[in-house]
């Protein structure tokens, strides 16, 4: 990252003066980017879905991973021994405005929208929306990062499809997209959750081409998140990290709100801990996807995303500056 961080950063709302479910609807009642002198990390809300192939409704998504973010409690994290929001100045950035008709209008905005953040704040954590707004975001980072980063990407799907009845922009296709633009590291990259049955025989092949590695879900029956976090770690090296995070990485038990689920995925326990075993690498930028509200029972799957986008602030802390 570019700036030093912020000594004396605006702190959230505090959950002892006024209770969590009152006060602003920020990410955990964060500041507004708007009332900070500098920013370190910007939370900011994608609400796109014209990319999804089944379920749509993500578009709701970061609405109700803001409103599930009132119940952290974010004063220290004992797992990263650190104070998020006391070493960075983390706000809320607000939502990017997309064209809900027109895709390709769409990843333009997204792509410019996240460039001119990126010109003011050291990182982002972006809230979908579907998985095609990976492709805008990781051509911002590129253009902040001057040249491609690790791209480490939990999902159940590859996402490296070719096209879906013939469209290119979708959310099966953006990482294939983003191969052809050369905007991640073939030697430093990684899928981690991929299960289930695929469309051909070739997508694990042609997948493989592109420069990924995988960690299959099944792999965490038989090793731990130790050794799942260490050897992304090692894949990933000292290079500059962006992680994207589909929240269908998840068990359907553990995240039901969402587009395209798939029996057999990760815990939310084992999803922290491999998070808190990338304590330390290089982390630039980061986006928590498809999360689908209306599919949700009880904040079940907005908690998750809440949860998973708190304990990201808490690895921009843990990095070298
Ligand atoms: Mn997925
Ligand atoms: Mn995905």
């Amino acid at each position: 990252m570019k700036k030093e961080r912020n000594k004396n950063p605006v702190q959230p709302v505090s959950g002892t003066k006024v209770p969590r479910f009152a006060g602003p609807s920020t990410f955990a009642r964060l500041p507004e980017l708007r009332d900070v002198e500098s920013c370190d990390v910007a939370i900011v809300g994608i609400p796109f879905d014209a990319g999804t192939s089944y379920r749509p409704g993500a578009r709701f998504g970061p609405m109700s991973i803001r409103q599930a973010s009132r119940h952290l409690r974010t004063n220290y994290h004992p797992s990263y021994d650190v104070e998020p929001f006391k070493v960075q100045q983390v706000a809320d950035a607000g939502d990017i405005t997309c064209n809900p008709f027109n895709i390709n209008e769409a990843i333009k905005q997204i792509e410019e929208g996240a460039t001119e953040l990126l010109d003011k704040v050291g990182g982002i954590i972006s809230l979908g929306g579907d998985h095609t707004i990976a492709l805008p975001l990781l051509r911002a980072i590129n253009k902040m990062n001057n040249g491609p980063v690790a791209l480490v990407h939990f999902d159940a799907h590859l996402d490296t499809w070719d096209t879906y009845f013939g469209a290119p922009y979708t959310h099966g296709t953006p990482f294939r997209r983003a191969r052809e633009e050369n905007l991640f590291l073939d030697d430093a990259s990684m899928h981690v959750g991929i299960r289930g049955p695929l469309y051909s025989r070739d997508d694990i092949k042609n997948d493989e081409e592109f420069g990924f590695k995988i960690i299959h879900c099944d792999e965490f029956q038989t090793q731990g998140t130790d050794k799942i976090a260490e050897r992304i770690r090692k894949r990933v090296g000292n290079n500059p990290l962006y992680l994207s995070i589909d929240i269908d990485v998840l068990d359907p038990a553990f995240a039901p709100g969402t587009g395209t689920p798939e029996i057999a995925g990760m815990t939310t326990r084992e999803m922290v801990n491999v998070i808190r075993g990338l304590s330390g690498l290089n982390l630039i930028s980061a986006d928590v996807v498809e999360v689908s509200p209306a599919y949700d029972h009880a904040e079940v799957t907005s908690l998750a995303a809440a949860t998973i986008v708190y304990e990201l602030t808490n690895l921009f802390a843990k990095v070298k500056r």
